[in-house]
């Protein structure tokens, strides 16, 4: 293993010119991080931009880094602690029972058939036997693809068709705030809806729905486990290119892009911001909310954290059930030091008693990352006054698979900064550019976030089965350059810190003055009554665009009355007019319970947008809460 380099010898400045001018010799270092059965030949290849590929004739295996690695040294140290408040289940899994598991349900995956590149389509509730399956899949070189357990059939064929997977797997059923979602009906319905048939279905019971097996397709886990409890399955030693997984984006903008990643990359990769950015240390806890269907849950709740030795708590539930205090619960009881959330949860929890963030001992806890959303400042402050732990925004896309703006506390104590994610991370060669010239934009000037090839190890290869799409979608829209948008809108200040602004699409332009979404919602979400709010730019005659904003608050009795709400709206519009100038003003401020959000927690701007321009919305499947946009509908009269 080569020495890796760390905080004594660099700062994040010199850490990160390093990584993009010594790219080769940066990355080589940061392989050192990870088991290799053979040395790779060539760091990267970049012979056919804007397609990378790294550590080239290097073997490894994911599976092999994440659990068996650890057997000689930490074989009875908790690996997988599974929580359910759903289910009312508590149970830890050390190395050693995690790599029976996990090598028992390869036996099971290649008893159905299932070889080297085969996909298989992983459609399951947050239980242990899903983590079993994606680091199986792993073990035996198979593609796992992670369809959300939420996700109805419609959604589920679409995936079932790109992926043409040889085996499902999943479960009779997962339960969300007490009440069931049985999975099996809408898993047959998008089978049946799919033209790709898969030759084999496992099926987990867990007792809490009916299950109608089709013979000859389906297959039972505990009669398999059964069958194959004392099988060996060696690891099959993967190139370091091979494809580990595919998986959707959140479809916030659009039909969801279907990822993929390699192997030998993204371990490095995931070892090394365990190291660098999320400082986790072997025999530790971490405890990230996501769920497995996100990218956050494949890289922060199962292979980052195991990669890095640590053990890692798989949450079935909800942050409010059985009451506001059960993630804190769960941080003092199991020695958290480091945890992973998302803005929105957070918002969650704003809505409840703050006293809940002081009743449990969380001094475990040296720092909570979030990310997936912005975090408006007063939601930071919010949380990290509460809590009295450091809180670190950290940006990145399904397509990176891990952080490209934080600060990497490994490296140099950076300072952070309210409404900041930080700083590029090392290996990303991230500018602003002129959305319309491609010139690159100097500090304070608002542009385009975009990353200039290669793209460092952990990210996309290409979009599943579809060269031609990666290259047009993420490659084709900067004028005059070769370089990857992230399609997000944001600006760097003269102290290289970048604030994300909203979606590109999320511009409003309104009388020639060009506003992010991000701004105005910022401002608004400023007002003490305020929980959450999205702001959307609307076709307006006069103007160009308008603002209009959806407000969600604390509490909803405070605008129950039409006076109330009329005089809340005046106020929300002088802290705008205050703080960003009246040109900023939203047009009308409506008052919901809710907002339209992705099954991952993030709003649907451009759907609230159609609906209040009149327009048909479009595709729906991602959504979580349909009557939330009801609910937009009825504010604006747009029924
Ligand atoms: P789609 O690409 O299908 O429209 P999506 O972009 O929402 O969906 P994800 O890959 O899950 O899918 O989300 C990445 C996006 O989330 C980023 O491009 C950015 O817009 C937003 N995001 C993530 N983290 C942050 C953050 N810390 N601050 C601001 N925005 C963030
Ligand atoms: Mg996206």
């Amino acid at each position: 293993m080569t020495a890796v380099a760390n905080s004594s010898s660099s700062t994040l400045a010199d850490f990160h010119r390093r990584s993009i001018e010594d790219r080769e010799g940066f990355w080589r270092e940061q392989a050192g991080l990870i088991d290799w059965h053979r040395p790779f030949d060539q760091v990267l290849d970049y012979s056919k931009p804007p397609f990378a590929r790294w550590f080239l004739g290097g073997e490894t295996n994911l599976c092999h880094n994440a659990v068996d690695r650890h057997l000689s040294t930490q074989a009875n140290q908790p690996a997988l602690i599974f929580v359910s408040t759903e289910t009312d289940q508590e149970r830890t899994y050390t190395f050693a029972q995690l790599h029976r598991e996990v090598v028992r349900m390869a036996a099971i995956i290649q008893s159905l058939g299932v070889v080297r590149g085969d996909r298989v389509l992983i459609y399951m509730p947050m239980i242990p036997e899903a983590a079993f399956a994606m680091l199986a899949c792993a073990r035996i070189g198979a593609i796992h693809s992670v369809v959300f357990g939420g996700f109805a059939s419609h959604s589920l064929a679409s995936r079932i068709d790109d992926a043409s997977p040889k085996l499902i797997i999943s479960a009779d059923a997962g339960s969300r705030g007490g009440k069931v979602v049985p999975y099996k009906g809408l898993l047959d319905e998008g089978i049946a809806l799919a033209s790709s048939k898969p030759a084999a279905v496992l099926m987990v019971n867990r007792g809490l729905a009916p299950l109608e097996r089709v013979p000859g397709r389906d297959h039972d886990y505990a009669a398999l486990r059964e069958r194959f409890f004392e099988a060996e399955v060696p690891v099959t030693w993967l190139e370091s290119n091979e494809v580990s997984y595919t998986l959707y984006t959140s479809g916030t903008t659009g039909r969801p892009k279907g990822v993929q990643r390699d192997v030998g990359g993204y371990a490095v990769a995931l070892a090394a911001s365990m190291r660098h950015i999320f400082c986790g240390n072997p025999g530790e806890t971490y405890f990230c909310t996501s769920d497995i269907g996100w990218v956050v849950g494949h890289s922060y709740i199962i292979y980052g954290p195991l990669i890095a030795g640590m053990a890692t708590i798989l949450y079935e539930g909800l942050p409010i059930r059985p009451d506001a205090g059960i993630l804190w619960r769960l941080v003092e009881k199991y020695r958290v030091t480091v945890m992973f959330s998302a803005p929105t949860a957070v918002r969650v929890l704003k809505k409840q008693d703050p006293s809940w963030l002081t009743r449990y001992d969380t001094r475990s806890l040296r720092a909570l990352f979030l990310a997936g959303e912005p975090l408006d400042e007063p939601t930071a402050r919010w949380i990290s006054e509460g809590l009295g732990r450091p809180i670190l925004d950290n940006y990145w896309q399904t397509e990176t698979g891990w952080p490209i703006l934080t600060v990497a506390h490994g490296i140099e104590k950076t300072p952070t900064r309210f409404g900041s994610p930080g700083m590029p991370m090392y290996g990303y060669d991230l500018k602003l550019l002129h959305e319309q010239t491609g010139e690159e934009l100097g500090a304070n000037e608002k542009g385009v976030v975009a990353i200039v090839p290669p793209l460092p190890p952990g990210c996309m290869q290409t979009v599943w089965g579809d060269d031609v799409r990666f290259v047009n979608t993420y490659f084709s829209s900067i004028p005059g350059k070769l370089a990857y948008s992230t399609f997000d809108w944001g600006i760097r200040d003269a102290d290289g810190y970048y604030f994300i602004l909203g979606r590109t699409d999320d511009v409003i332009n309104v009388a020639g003055h060009r506003l992010g979404t991000r701004e105005i919602e910022e401002s608004i979400s400023s007002h003490p009554a305020v929980a959450e709010c999205a702001v959307v730019g609307v076709a307006d005659t006069l103007k160009g665009q308008v603002a209009m904003a959806f407000t969600v608050l604390k509490d909803s009795g405070m605008a129950s009355s039409p006076e109330s709400a009329m005089a809340l709206e005046g106020d929300i519009m002088a802290v705008v007019d205050r703080q960003l100038g009246a040109v900023a003003r939203p047009a009308r401020v409506f008052f919901v319970n809710g907002l339209p959000k992705t099954r991952s927690g993030k709003v649907l701007r451009r759907t609230i947008q159609a609906v209040c321009e009149g327009r048909d919305p479009g595709d729906l499947t991602t959504i979580d809460d349909p009557s939330a946009l009801e609910q937009v509908r009825g504010v604006t009269g747009k029924r």
